[in-house]
């Protein structure tokens, strides 16, 4: 792009510079002429949404027929369900993705080395690149019964919602685009990807925002959970496993020295009495525990796994810091009950998972945020609700990059339980069409980026 060498655009991280272009030409303005730089950009336009297609006949068509491939749709949810997906072993559910979505005419589906499947839809010109995806992990290991049973329009199954319903969302978008021949300026890419529950640790995302992405996505939108509701702030989590180790003994014989479990329960006292920091919600947890050799063992290891999470920076860094005193204070007390032992037990910390807060939080002032809000209520919502969670979107807002995560549509519940279920409702059909006029919106049309 043509930019005046003393444009303090110049200065400016390349994604930002990226959607300025963007905003200009949403005003008609482009930057192949030279402007004056020098002028702010009023903050009113940053304010605002993205130009809505609806007026737009292709874009139109495409939402009709969104509401009439409302069984097709459901169809999807409950098929790629069936299909186990426990983390780390989601490839027999992303092979049967790319053969559904190379079906409705985009045989360029790819599935990328860690196993993301990957479509490039091409714009017509140089409008900002949107990318939308729903996560093929479920949280479920394997052996778990994936079977649906469907109850009128109540779909009961682990993974229904999270997130089949992303999935089937991602699928309809791809259809209504090619069928309605719909015409964005910006490329779009539709992603099914890896990883991004607990143990995948967003991985999937990542692997794409630091390689073959990185620098080139304009908007990302994750489908994942259900109803209309936009997630814009990064909730950032640190995850630990940490173990006690020490000689072990009998527990008779030996007794006398200091017990691995032992000094693991001393920790998980000090840390459950912990207090939060004060300002953005922060939690902590100690989820899972394992260790032990016998009843008549004392234990030589411990593991407990660890999370907290924050939506501030400062205030997970000060959970993690009263966290770890937790644990070295709990440490130090089993060693010094047994003075007179020469064991002494030890401890080690293993990161399960960093998920990193949003640098840059996506404000109702935000374009993305602003535009899904619009589109919500142009399809006759009168609120959609915000809210903060973990998601696939954190690592692109941890990036600067304009992102969010919305629901599917319908409603349900149990996420992450055996007990999962999703109901489509009278207005399931909103969810994938919520999710294609944004997309239409935010890849530009071509008549919205004309003066
Ligand atoms: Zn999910």
């Amino acid at each position: 792009m043509l930019v005046r060498p003393n444009c303090p655009l110049l200065n400016m991280p390349n994604m930002h510079r990226r959607t300025v272009r963007h905003i200009l030409a949403a005003l008609g303005v482009s930057l192949g002429v030279s402007l004056g730089f020098s002028l702010a950009l009023p903050a009113a336009v940053a304010a605002q949404g993205r130009p809505l297609p609806t007026d737009d006949p292709s874009v139109k068509k495409g939402m009709d027929n969104i509401k009439s491939w409302n069984a097709w749709i459901l169809e999807q949810q409950v098929g790629l369900c069936e299909i186990p997906a426990p983390p780390f072993k989601e490839t027999a559910r992303g092979l049967e993705f790319r053969k559904r979505i190379a079906a409705l005419g985009y045989p360029q589906a790819k599935i990328d080395s860690i196993g993301n499947v990957i479509v490039e839809r091409p714009g017509t010109g140089n409008g900002p690149t949107v990318m939308i995806a729903g996560h093929l992990d479920t949280v479920f290991p394997e052996g778990t019964d994936v079977k649906v049973k469907k109850t009128g329009d109540r779909y009961d199954a682990p993974g229904i919602g999270d997130d089949c319903r992303g999935l089937a969302v991602v699928l309809s978008v791809a259809k209504a685009l090619n069928e309605g021949a719909i015409k964005t300026t910006g490329k779009v890419i539709l992603v099914a990807n890896v990883g991004e529950e607990g143990p995948g640790d967003l991985r999937g995302v990542r692997y794409m925002f630091g390689g073959a992405y990185k620098g080139k996505v304009d908007y990302f939108i994750s489908v994942d959970g259900l109803g209309i509701h936009v997630t814009d702030r990064a909730v950032g989590s640190k995850r630990y496993s940490v173990k006690f180790t020490g000689p072990g003994g009998h527990s008779y014989g030996a007794f006398g020295m200091p017990s691995a479990i032992h000094a693991m329960g001393r920790a998980i006292a000090n840390i459950s009495d912990l207090q939060v920091p004060s300002g953005a919600k922060t939690t902590f947890n100690v989820g899972i525990v394992k260790g032990g050799t016998s009843v008549n063992t004392i234990s030589p290891d411990g593991t407990m796994d660890v999370d907290m999470r924050s939506e501030s920076v400062t205030n997970l860094d000060e959970m993690d810091k009263r966290i770890q005193d937790a644990i070295a204070k709990g440490l130090a007390a089993e060693n010094a009950r047994w003075p007179n032992s020469k064991a002494k037990i030890a401890v080690k910390y293993d990161t399960i998972g960093i998920r990193p807060v949003g640098k840059v939080p996506q404000t109702e002032a935000t374009p993305i945020v602003a535009t899904a809000l619009a589109a919500g209520k142009a399809l006759g919502q009168t609120k959609v609700e915000t809210g903060a969670s973990s998601t696939d979107s954190n690592i692109p807002m941890s990036l600067g990059i304009q992102a969010i995560t919305i629901g599917g549509g319908g409603s349900g519940g149990g996420a992450h339980a055996i007990t999962e279920w999703y109901q489509d409702g009278p207005e399931g059909y909103k969810g994938p069409q919520w999710a294609l006029l944004l997309v239409a919106a935010l890849a530009g049309m071509p008549k919205s980026i004309t003066p």
